[in-house]
């Protein structure tokens, strides 16, 4: 920098114990410096001069918000400083309201650099909170809130592992496990997550009867209610089925309905393809057992090929 274009800048400045005031040239409203027909901005000048070294894009005076100001410590924030000047922390406990920018379904944001500038960051106060009370999260984690409250930002507050916001959104009653999260237009519970840097969306009964068997939904095997609730996430009304069985289980229920027990215990050749696959893919004796409502033994037949040979 030229001590020439140094020298104006200092000629310009009033410093007080907080602002330091330009009294310089406007252009736009904002301090300028013009030398040798060029202009310059005092506030590069100030920042460079005070070894400050920032990525923000937009030199305002956002500390202060004084536009005549060109402290250079006035002009720069870093990430903390912003947090905690948009924060409204009543106690330890309460939730923490963001006060700052939110983006258009309500949530909080953060945001540097010029509005018209694509190098704008945009990301989130509630990872930046769980960082500054020591929790490191991975990148592209979802957040969710046990508030519930959009705006709270209380680390205490957080939850970030998929388990702990599967339960959250989940309330027991003594029949139906009602999923009060976000619910597809057929009334099925949806829960998203991010794993391998991939938004993946899973039906939430799904999820429930992974986490309660510690298994996998076979490929092609849907999961089905036997309460007919499709919100419904209890895995004691869940059971593994296919299409058919999906159709046929509200079929049986219609036929119990008007007092029949035909349909109970028996097998098809469609459920005795599903039973072997089952078994085959690790699914336990007695949990076949119930799901097919057959006993055990004839589950084990089934499997040995004992019973229904004919079937390959
Ligand atoms: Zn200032
Ligand atoms: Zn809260
Ligand atoms: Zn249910």
């Amino acid at each position: 920098m030229e001590q020439t274009i140094i020298d104006e800048f200092w000629k310009n400045v009033e410093k007080t114990p907080g602002c330091w005031n330009w009294k310089g040239k406007l252009r736009c409203n904002a301090p300028t410096i013009t030398y040798k027909t060029k202009n310059y901005s005092p506030r590069k000048i100030s920042i460079q001069l005070a070894g400050i070294i920032t990525n923000q894009k937009r030199l305002k005076p956002v500390i202060c918000k004084n536009n005549l100001c060109v402290n250079p410590t006035h002009l720069v924030v870093d990430d903390r400083t912003y947090f905690w000047n948009n924060v409204q922390k009543l106690s330890d406990d309460k939730c923490w309201n963001w006060k700052g920018l939110i983006n258009t379904e309500g949530y909080p944001i953060m945001r540097f650099g010029s509005l018209h500038n694509s190098s704008r960051i945009t990301y989130s106060p509630r990872k930046l909170s769980l960082q500054i009370s020591g929790i490191v999260i991975p990148n592209h984690t979802m957040i969710s809130v046990k508030c519930r409250n959009k705006l709270c930002v209380n680390p205490k507050h957080l939850l970030w592992n998929t388990i702990d916001r599967f339960w959250n959104q989940v309330q027991k009653t003594e029949d139906c496990w009602i999923w009060t999260g976000y619910t597809n237009s057929d009334m099925y519970g949806q829960l998203s997550y991010h794993k391998n840097s991939k938004n993946i969306v899973v039906g939430s009964h799904i999820y429930s009867w992974e986490l309660y068997t510690g298994r996998q939904v076979p490929k092609g095997i849907l999961v089905c209610h036997h309460c007919d609730h499709p919100w419904c996430v209890n895995p004691q009304h869940l059971f593994l089925g296919t299409k058919n069985d999906n159709t046929q289980d509200m079929v049986s229920k219609g036929r119990q309905n008007r007092g029949s027990t035909v349909i109970f215990s028996k097998l098809t050749e469609d459920k005795v393809k599903l039973i072997r696959e089952l078994r085959q893919s690790g699914i336990p004796v007695s949990q076949l057992s119930k799901q097919f409502t057959v006993s055990k033994t004839a589950i084990k037949d089934v499997v040995s090929r004992k019973t229904w040979k004919h079937i390959p």
